[in-house]
């Protein structure tokens, strides 16, 4: 029986974990169950699921979770860092989901390296901020970080049992986003909503942005130079609307081998719960008579700029990506927010670097302190937009 922290249980991410949980329940029992706000969804599960302790962001919220479950529950409420430190850090707990959003994720996904957890990572901004130490300490400790990304999980996949010095290119597809193919003057008009339909992935509200403007797969990039240690001219993105190959990897003979599935989280999910073994999930196959074409192209870095200001955080390194990073969530909201346009969000990110000297080989403080003090100068930057 594998025991499972789960944080950020009523995200996206989360609730597909809690599902292959409830299908493979004589594999894994949930010791842990995290989230941040929603409260209603958290208390449901944890009738269901009955973790030995549940965590959630502040006090109030604590209270407001202990009056919802029923008085004979089990489980011990927690709150703030210091309760998702202990949820991290849990005696029993195998292997800890790491599926909060954005930044938060990262003190979580060190503590639980160094309490010898394994970690599935859902969460692609700890590597973005701090690709280098978290690798450094997960060998350290051995433990394994096994991917949850759909791409990440494909090379992952694509990857086993070749030797390294074999690999030649990492190809990373996207999907292209709701605008791939929206004509560039239109773009400055797009809606929150407009950008909340993607095309083919059912995803939380701040992923499903950055996949609109392409950030999304900039930071990919970022977390498949750190999860497979390979320099960023290794590593290509191909525009793939079909989102049927989940990503490839090239080897030294011109040999390509691919991954491929329905564009659903499940299968990812499942395989990093349950490495190396494969879970009879019976998902269906895409079915290739009716999709007809698989179609491929290169992306449009002049209309999509995020790609291209993610790949030159990763090039500069040290701070410059937390910063980066920092930057792209203040834009997010404020976009979604319908304070600035989404023409707006590249620049933000573009401003706010620009004003940043990078330091090399960061401490975990200076990482945080590069994130604090881009999340003020972002919003700055977006106020001066707004007037
Ligand atoms: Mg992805």
């Amino acid at each position: 029986m594998k025991q499972l922290a789960i944080l950020g249980s009523t995200g996206s991410i989360g609730t597909t974990v809690l599902k292959i949980v409830k299908q493979f329940s004589d594999r894994f029992h949930v010791g842990v169950l995290a989230a941040d706000t929603n409260i209603d969804l958290l208390a449901a599960q944890i009738e269901t699921f009955r973790p030995d302790v549940a965590v959630v962001g502040n006090a109030e919220r604590a209270s407001a979770l202990k009056r919802k479950i029923s008085c004979s529950s089990q489980t011990d409420i927690m709150y703030g860092a210091r309760g998702y430190a202990q949820a991290a850090e849990m005696p029993g707990v195998d292997m800890v989901v790491v599926a909060v959003v954005g930044a938060a994720g990262l003190v979580p996904t060190l503590q639980a390296i160094e309490a010898g957890k394994d970690v599935a990572l859902a969460n692609k901004e700890t590597l973005v901020m701090a690709g280098e130490m978290v690798m450094k300490h997960a060998a350290r400790r051995q433990v394994n970080i096994l991917p949850i990304d759909s791409e990440h999980s494909a090379v992952f996949q694509c990857l086993a049992g070749h030797p390294k010095q074999e690999l030649d290119k990492i190809l990373l597809t996207a999907s292209g986003g709701p605008f791939l193919h929206t004509p560039g003057q239109l773009m400055a008009g797009i809606t929150p909503d407009d950008a909340l339909s993607h095309p083919t992935w059912q995803m939380g509200r701040k992923i499903t942005i950055d996949s609109a403007t392409l950030m999304n797969k900039g930071l990919e990039v970022i977390e498949a130079k750190h999860l497979f240690d390979v320099e960023l001219n290794r590593i290509d993105v191909v525009v793939h609307p079909q989102s049927i190959v989940h990503s490839m990897v090239s080897y030294c003979d011109g040999t390509l081998i691919a991954q491929l599935g329905i564009p659903d989280m499940k299968a990812a999910v499942a395989y990093a719960l349950s490495f190396p073994e494969r879970l009879a999930l019976k998902q269906p196959l895409p079915d290739f008579s009716q999709l007809g074409s698989l179609t491929f192209e290169a992306p449009d870095l002049q209309k999509f700029p995020c790609l291209s200001l993610a790949m030159d955080a990763c090039r500069a390194g040290g701070t410059m990506p937390a910063v980066m990073n920092a930057a792209n969530e203040i834009a997010v909201d404020r976009f979604l927010k319908k304070r600035i346009s989404f023409l707006h969000i590249p620049r933000i990110i573009g401003d706010v670097m620009e004003a940043h000297g990078a330091s090399p080989h960061p401490t975990l403080s200076a990482i945080l302190d590069a994130d604090r003090w881009a999340r003020e100068k972002a919003l700055d930057v977006a106020c001066q937009i707004c007037h």
